[in-house]
């Protein structure tokens, strides 16, 4: 019996030309679907070098194996492109509905090519495939863009769209879908440089599974032993929208640019002062947890603000990086970049970044459209973000990035660009978490707090085994991390279940889908190696190698002031003796290139000839 290994809906956006294929059997044992099958497609289809804009460069739409069934937290999907941001591979998770959609019309992937004559959208059913004028929402932001869609297409139709800041160019624009976010690396930029504004889905229930009744089983044994898991209770109440109330408490909670690990006093941004706004809950096509906090401003300067979020992340982004207190301006700053499209994190850290640059004098208010940056002001914060989303004033500065603002500015600013490879850092402070830290330095996307999440270090996670979160040789514990994410994201299984006491049943469920008897534990870690790996190898064939993988200069140079919590004056100290273990580890050279033993070990031996050049 032929294997159900996914179709893939490739549309030529120069030619107008759409097609379907079908995955080969070969890449769906090897690489399972979803990020899989993203890096897969990518490495085989896009030419090193080329620039991120052009019409050479692809973006791709994932969902996995499981979407759209009764399973739990598995309709996750994703955009995979080269990134604007830091010329890598790059791959962005989305939640909502958009995933399971897609797979209703019988797709795993869309692969977006070449570049549309006009704004223009797609609209998908079952039935086909069409490309649409997109002038009437050319301009919009995201909400009236999908409520435009919705209104044009019927109620049945989910949508994945771009705000002002992808159709500028921002670098690190997002794609929204609904109230979530595909935020990271700028694949909403690269929809914009296509000129898409929209994929918008029509489509009504249907399964493609291979096995429907062993997998019907499978997944309400999942089901059961989710909703009776205490770490799924907990986030189905809280979100990630306490977070901040932990990382402070333990002084990684990065202030002012990452020079301090703690607000002077956390007390007014703790979860439960969130919780007192809190208005809803949004989540996933089938997840119980619904985790996205619906947030409503009841008074003061920000009354009004609604905003389906903040998450940690963004709390963080939107009082950490200025050092305000003010949740009421987290939600406004953060509906502001769901509306233009932005993501949080790095819009957040730039924001910090030149609020710093202010206060050195390295900008002045004739640098800043007459605005002053001052600590603490949440005005500044939010005029930057509008300037940002479409590019005016100084916003088109800022659109670029930490690290191209840096190279503009000169005079030493690059000491205080905190980002790796581009990507600005998320939410936790590499000196006191120092795995987590070292996963922003060798992840394959730059600075992703969510590539290699280090819960061993943030919440005392005793598994593999438990960390010293101040200790910098847990290369085993990043590499750990970072494979079982990857594995996970073939699924695509929401990177918060992992912990929910399920996991064994994954590889069962995947076999179901796709009908074949495999993916057993072993397979699915191998497969994690496998595809970062191939990342490796295409960010190496890009001409990345051990010099882009330390983190921030103010990070091993200058001790973390941390107020009152435990870890005053840490600093990584490391990063050589880290990254010689790490590649070891690895099975790559001490430039950070895979051997050619390692590659044929993992099936990848037709990456050799790409990257045996770039070794020494
Ligand atoms: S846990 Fe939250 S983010 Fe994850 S699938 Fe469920 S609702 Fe979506």
């Amino acid at each position: 019996m032929a294997l159900n290994t996914g179709k893939i809906l490739r549309v030529n956006l120069t030619t107008g030309k759409v097609t379907t294929e079908s995955v080969p059997e070969k890449v769906a044992a090897d690489f399972i679907g979803g990020r899989g099958y993203g890096v897969r497609y990518l490495y085989d289809e896009i030419k090193p070098g080329i620039d991120p804009f052009s019409e050479e460069n692809k973006l791709l739409m994932l969902n996995g194996p499981l979407a759209g069934t009764t399973a739990q937290a598995v309709s996750r999907w994703m955009t995979c492109t080269k990134s604007p941001l830091t010329g890598t591979f790059t791959r962005s998770v989305c939640g909502a509905d958009f995933g399971a959609w897609l797979k209703f019309c019988g797709y795993e992937m869309i692969i977006l090519e070449g570049k549309a004559e006009k704004p223009s959208y797609l609209h998908l059913t079952p039935d086909g495939c069409k490309i649409m004028d997109a002038s009437g929402i050319w301009g919009k932001d995201t909400k009236v863009t999908q409520e435009w869609l919705v209104a044009r297409h019927g109620k049945n139709t989910r949508t994945a769209c771009i705000g002002p800041a992808g159709e500028k160019l921002v670098k690190y624009a997002a794609v929204v879908s609904d109230r979530r976010t595909a935020g990271r690396g700028g694949t909403g930029a690269v929809m914009g440089s296509k000129n898409i504004k929209a994929v918008a889905i029509t489509a009504s229930r249907r399964l493609f599974l291979a096995d429907p009744e062993g997998y019907e089983k499978l997944a309400k044994q999942q089901v059961s032993t989710i909703l009776g898991n205490g770490g799924f209770q907990n986030h189905k109440e809280w979100g990630t929208t306490a977070t901040q109330d932990i990382t402070n408490a333990i002084g990684i909670y990065p202030v002012r640019n990452f020079r301090y690990g703690q607000l002077v006093d956390y007390k007014p941004i703790l979860g439960a002062e969130y919780r007192k706004l809190r208005v809803g809950d949004i989540g996933c096509y089938s997840c119980a947890a619904r985790c996205g906090k619906v947030h409503t401003v009841t008074s003061g300067a920000y009354a009004g603000a609604h905003s389906e979020g903040p998450e940690y992340e963004s709390i963080w982004a939107f009082t950490g990086s200025i050092e305000s207190d003010s949740l009421e301006a987290s939600i406004a700053a953060d509906q502001l970049c769901d509306d233009l499209g932005l993501d949080t994190i790095s819009t957040g850290n730039t924001i910090g970044f030149a609020y710093e640059l202010y206060e050195k004098g390295l900008i002045k208010k004739s640098d800043t459209d007459g605005l002053e940056l001052l600590y603490g002001e949440t005005a500044p914060m939010i005029a930057l973000i509008k300037k940002i989303g479409y590019r005016e004033g100084i916003g088109d500065l800022l659109a670029e990035g930490t690290r191209r603002v840096a190279e503009k500015i000169g005079k030493g600013s690059e000491v205080y660009a905190i980002h790796v490879k581009g990507m600005e850092l998320p939410a936790y402070e590499p000196r006191g978490a120092k795995s987590q830290g070292y996963n922003y330095a060798t992840a394959s996307v730059g600075a992703s707090h969510c590539y290699g999440y280090a819960a061993q270090d943030i919440f005392g996670a005793p598994f593999p085994h438990p960390t010293d979160r101040f200790d910098e040789g847990n290369a085993d514990i990043v590499i750990f991390n970072q494979n079982e994410t990857a594995w996970h994201e073939c699924g695509i299984a929401c990177a918060f279940s992992g912990g929910w006491g399920w996991m064994d049943i994954f590889g069962k469920l995947l076999a179901a889908a796709r009908g074949i008897d495999a993916y057993a534990g072993a397979e699915l870690e191998k497969a994690g190696d496998r595809l970062f790996n191939l990342e490796r190898a295409f960010n190496v064939r890009e001409g990345f190698k051990r010099k882009d993988d330390y983190l921030p200069t103010r990070i091993r140079t200058e001790p973390l002031h941390t107020r009152k919590a435990k870890g005053e004056g840490q600093m990584v100290s490391h990063n050589d003796a880290f990254l010689d273990k790490y590649y070891g580890l690895r099975g790559w050279t001490k430039q950070g290139v895979p051997t050619s033993k390692k590659l044929k070990e993992l099936g990848l031996g037709f990456a050799i000839k790409d990257i045996t050049a770039k070794r020494k």
